[in-house]
């Protein structure tokens, strides 16, 4: 057997944890679609290993399997042997941009969205000004007219940008309402920071109503998710150790807990050890999703109805890659009047991913029309989740289909309560 190659040394080792076994199997999404032992966890792992030893070649074959992967981690919760996909398939994909493997227009402007706009507040909160103005002149369906497939399905996805007012940026500090139980850091995202702005004054005011002091710092950036998933490795570090100089400022050191409301920024925040190598660890170990932490320190009981029929659906970086799947629901129950009704597929991928919806959009689809279908036969009201990506994505698929159905985040319905 060939020697690992250096650069792959971690990588080659993380496969070695894999049995073989096959659980991951069913929990697949790709796998589930196309049959393909390569498009499955334990194939995409065989074929990591190869290329780490140098068996393998790693060649477009090689480099369409790994981007198929949504980055879901469904098999990580399937393993027994504890493989650490998310992160190898991290690495892999830089190998497979190093590699040149990755080219073309769309993947030009990916690359430069994710490093130019994404993480850039004033940038984005322009962009999002200037969609605005297009979207009241109808002039947002000309995107449909592009020779792009990735931006005409981004123009698919895109909901109403909220109005300038409601996109103002969070105050520095927010103060506890009623007796003070804390204080915590809110984590504001980039994208979901103009796009589903009501959702961060939703998880500010829902942790005022609870008692804590909230604090916005403000040299915080983009969590780098999006970045690391495309094969941007080193500059979702760059975003990381900003992060990590933003929230170990003295007054947000302090702090109880690092509350995040976004699923996909919840797990990077709090891998970021993983990211920044013995930097990390003491404001990872304080990243708390808002319906974690509400749930910890005991929600308060919210005063008001709101009847609805709702369905939770798990969002794979909340369920998959952070392990809370009870406290949204338990949250959710809390509120009188609400009728939480289960679905068949709760813990299946939407096809969101981040990306992947924009450079997948077949088999992104083929895995949206699934969840759709599950859902629809529940016949809820609301779908609650907790991740921008899988809020766009399940709205989409409900107003492709003409269906009645709302998308909100649970903090939205639980600021409902208390209003
Ligand atoms: S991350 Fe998701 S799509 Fe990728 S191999 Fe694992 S289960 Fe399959
Ligand atoms: S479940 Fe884990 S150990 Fe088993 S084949 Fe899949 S990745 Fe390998």
């Amino acid at each position: 057997m060939a020697a690992p190659r250096p650069l792959e040394r971690n990588v080659y080792t993380q496969t070695l944890d894999c049995i073989h076994c096959g659980l991951c199997l069913s929990a697949c999404p790709t796998y589930v679609v196309t049959g393909r032992e390569s498009a499955s966890p334990r194939g995409r792992v065989y074929l990591m290993r190869g290329v780490a030893e140098g068996e393998i070649e790693l060649d477009p074959v090689v480099a369409s399997e790994l981007q198929l992967c949504l980055g879901c981690r469904a098999c990580e919760s399937a393993c027994p042997s504890g493989v650490a996909y998310g992160a190898m398939l991290e690495r892999a994909r830089e190998s497979v941009v190093d590699a040149g493997l990755r080219r073309g227009p769309a993947r030009w402007l990916e690359r430069w969205a994710l490093r130019h706009i994404v993480p850039h507040r004033r940038r984005l909160h322009a962009l999002a000004s200037l969609l605005a103005v297009l979207q009241r002149l109808r002039l947002d369906r000309l995107v449909f007219r592009l020779p792009l497939e990735s931006l005409r399905r981004a123009g698919s996805l895109l909901p109403a940008v909220p109005g300038r007012l409601d996109r103002r940026p969070l105050p520095a500090f927010s103060a506890a309402e009623g007796e003070r139980r804390g204080r915590v850091a809110l984590f504001e995202g980039c994208i979901a920071s103009e796009l589903f702005a009501a959702i961060n004054h939703a998880t500010l005011r829902v942790l005022t109503r609870n008692g804590f002091d909230v604090v916005v710092p403000r040299g915080q950036t983009c969590c780098g998710a999006l970045q690391a998933h495309s094969g941007d490795l080193s500059f979702a570090r760059k975003l990381a150790r900003e992060n990590l100089v933003a929230f170990s400022a003295r007054d947000t050191a302090a702090v109880d807990a690092l509350v995040v409301n976004s699923a996909g920024c919840g797990a990077a925040l709090r891998e970021l050890e993983q990211w920044l190598p013995g930097e990390g660890a003491a404001v990872a170990a304080k990243v708390r999703d808002v319906c974690e932490f509400l749930d910890e320190v005991g929600l308060r009981p919210p005063p008001h109805r709101v009847a609805a029929r709702v369905c939770y659906d798990d969002p794979c970086h909340l369920i998959h890659a952070q392990g809370i799947a009870a406290a949204p629901r338990r949250l959710l129950a809390c509120i009188e009047g609400l009728e939480l009704v289960s679905h068949a597929e709760p813990d299946s991928c939407c096809g969101a991913a981040g990306t992947y919806n924009l450079t997948q959009p077949d088999m992104s689809r083929r895995i949206l029309d699934a969840k759709i279908t599950a859902l629809e036969a529940a016949a809820p009201d609301i779908v609650a989740t907790g991740n921008p990506g899988c809020l766009l994505q399940l709205q989409a698929g409900f107003d492709e289909r003409e269906l009645p159905i709302r998308v909100l985040h649970p903090v939205e319905l639980l600021e409902a309560a208390y209003r």
